[in-house]
């Protein structure tokens, strides 16, 4: 099975630091959702790690998360792209939980569900602690520049192995270019 895993605020959607709090908030990143659809057309399942500590701090409710990943998968499916699951931290900090990335807990459940080890699994990431959360399981990581990344890039202490692309859609033409030149 092919399976990719990414981050979604600053990856996929545009991020803010003041969180995305409602559907409206949630734009996407331009050729974010087609590379997705490139990556289902390759064979690739596609899931989304995300930490949501806004739920904990209030700042939106299950409810509005709801709605914030309907417009997602809808938005998707308007350009034949396809989102297997998203998994999703709603704790903050001190909450200590074992999901919230850097730890590796959601990207364990990821494991668990589609039955197989994330060893080589690509995850995608504008932070330092997505990539540090998958890299702990064998993901291998990517660093985009959108969103965060290029601060993340500067403050450097990446994984070992890291590729750095300026986005989703230039990260994936590359990937898709490599891997298909490898046999699987
Ligand atoms: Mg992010
Ligand atoms: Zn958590």
């Amino acid at each position: 099975m092919k399976l990719i895993i990414l981050d979604r605020d600053g990856v996929i959607n545009h991020d803010s630091p003041d969180f995305i709090k409602s559907p409206a908030e949630w734009i996407p990143i331009p050729g974010s959702l087609e590379a997705i659809a490139r990556l289902n057309q390759a064979g690739y399942r596609v899931v989304i790690a995300s930490n949501q500590s806004g739920i904990a701090r209030e700042l939106f409710d299950m409810t509005t998360l709801n709605a914030i990943h309907q417009k997602l998968h809808a938005s998707a499916q308007l350009v034949g792209a396809d989102i297997d699951a998203i998994f999703f931290c709603p704790h903050a900090a001190i909450d200590n939980c074992d999901c919230r990335k850097p730890k590796a807990g959601m990207f364990e459940e990821i494991s668990k569900r589609f039955k197989v080890s994330l060893k080589g699994v690509p995850t995608v990431g504008d932070s330092l602690r997505d990539l540090q959360a998958g890299f702990r399981l064998g993901c291998v990581p990517y660093l985009v520049l959108t969103g965060k990344g290029e601060k993340t890039q500067q403050t450097g202490g990446l994984p070992p192995g890291t590729q750095v692309f300026p986005d989703l859609a230039s990260m994936v033409q590359s990937f898709l270019k490599t891997a298909a030149q490898r046999p699987d």
